[in-house]
């Protein structure tokens, strides 16, 4: 399962997909991360991929990672008598706590925090952004709207409000319940829609208790007032473009999308690159010349993982579309002027031995033009800092937990590698080269760098570099 790329695929699972031999040909064709979406799936379907991904884990001998998206606070509006209704620009329009159908002039809105959290002059946006209502003013159970954008509005579409802090969590009844079951599935990452605080990251991390790491989805502008602590207090984060560009200007999304990734990088926490990366593909066999920049553009970034939603869980062209990720992903890291780029984003190591570690076996790796890094990482921690580096070559990250290369799996750069810790120097020197062979990153004769920390077996205290040399193996 050695990969010709640092960049990680993250497929979505749906319809199209979640059976076991089509995982299995996405697992071959480049995915390393299967994402269970909530807002589609049911306990029964959420168990049985589970254990379709697991079986083929096993046969490929390759760690995969699972993704369990909880739906989050998705609202929305109640129904018409006639199914729908046509809003016309410069009327007013009324969303109330009545329960009764609506009509060109009212419709329920069934949540009730959004009628103490709206002010005036607040936007409302239905159906992705088409419609857009704005506040005049908020009486017990009545928010009263001119329509600023009309059109055809039918039943149960969703609301967004970009303007106003919800006093609800991020975390619904549904979300809880569909949390426990993916926890007992032994989810490795669960992500949290709609995440407006810190308080929203604190509050999951009370019920995951470590079990899980925890991404944040990215998709509020509420959240991009608070990125940097959301990213502190966060496993991983979500560039959720989908939504991010139904709450702000979609012109502002690739900026956004930036300063994200960076801010990512800085803290060396994973960063997810989502939503119409390859649309077209759900219905073409080839992508467009637009999509296959967009990609490219999240590879010359270096962000963690790109994602396929719809393309991969509902369209036509599952395997095809991880096929052109691949592609495209190969191309660009491989293209001249990828390590300038990516390397003009380097931060300076934080002051602490992982991170001292991380910075020079990166840089003695890269001027002995060693064939691999490979690190010894029980939690995880020590390979994140080694892939914050963003060294020019592969990084093999060793575990004796599988739940830690499994998490692992959606990092950039680190193929990760199930193996007991090392017993001596000696076992921990010969098992790093007997690995670096096996999987396909070194040949005999060549050398590698092995990070790890004496006493071996301690977990956090990496303080070492070794350089070898690749080794024949008589086992
Ligand atoms: P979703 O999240 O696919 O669950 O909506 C991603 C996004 O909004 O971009
Ligand atoms: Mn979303």
């Amino acid at each position: 399962m050695k990969r010709n790329r640092r960049i990680k695929i993250l497929a979505t699972l749906g319809p199209s997909s979640d059976k076991e031999e089509i995982i299995m040909q996405l697992a071959k064709a480049g995915a390393d991360v299967f994402r269970i979406n909530m807002s589609h799936a049911s306990h029964e379907v959420l168990a049985t991929t589970v254990s379709y991904i697991r079986n083929v884990e096993k046969e490929i001998g390759h760690p995969l990672g699972i993704l369990v998206d909880l739906q989050g606070p998705k609202l929305r509006i109640g129904k018409f008598i006639d199914g729908s209704t046509n809003l016309t620009q410069g009327n007013i329009f009324t969303l109330d706590n009545d329960k009764k159908d609506g009509d060109n002039s009212r419709i329920y809105l069934p949540h009730k925090e959004i009628f103490s959290s709206v002010s005036v002059n607040d936007r409302l946006l239905l159906d992705d952004g088409k419609i857009q209502l704005k506040v005049i003013s908020v009486t017990k159970g009545k928010i009263k709207t001119d329509i600023v954008h009309g059109g055809k509005l039918s039943d149960k579409k969703g609301i967004s409000l970009p303007d106003s802090i919800l006093g609800m969590s991020s975390l619904t009844k549904k979300d809880k319940a569909d949390l426990q079951k993916a926890l007992e599935n032994e989810a490795d990452w669960i992500a949290l829609s709609f995440v407006q605080r810190p308080e929203d990251i604190y509050e999951i991390r009370k019920i995951v208790k470590g079990r899980a790491g925890i991404l944040a989805k990215i998709e509020k502008p509420q959240a991009i007032s608070r990125l940097e602590e959301i990213i502190t207090l966060s496993d991983a984060i979500m560039v959720a473009r989908g939504d991010l560009g139904v709450e702000m200007p979609l012109e502002e999304v690739p900026g956004l999308q930036k300063r994200m990734i960076r801010l990512a990088r800085v803290h060396g926490k994973p960063v997810v690159v989502a939503t119409q990366m390859l649309e077209s593909m759900i219905t073409s066999p080839v992508p467009t010349r637009a999509e296959v920049s967009d990609v490219s553009t999240a590879v010359f970034e270096g962000a963690d993982a790109i994602m396929l939603s719809a393309e991969s869980a509902a369209g036509d062209y599952p395997i095809k579309a991880v096929k052109t990720m691949d592609n495209v992903a190969v191309a660009v890291e491989s293209d001249d002027n990828f390590q300038s780029i990516i390397r003009a984003q380097a931060t300076k190591p934080e002051p602490t031995a992982a991170d001292a570690i991380s910075a020079a076996t990166r840089q003695i790796a890269e001027t002995l033009d060693l064939s691999a890094i490979v690190t010894y990482t029980s939690s995880g921690s020590t390979g994140l800092r080694a892939a914050r580096e963003r060294p020019a070559i592969p990084i093999i990250a060793l575990s004796p937990n599988l739940r830690t290369t499994r998490r692992l799996s959606l990092v950039w750069g680190l193929h990760c590698v199930q193996t007991e810790d090392a017993k001596s120097l000696e076992d921990m020197v010969s098992r790093a080269s007997l690995i670096s062979l096996q999987e396909g990153f070194a040949q005999v004769g060549e050398r590698i760098a092995i990070t790890a920390g004496v006493p071996l077996g301690t977990p956090g205290a990496t303080n070492m570099i070794r350089i070898a040399f690749v080794k024949k193996q008589d086992k």
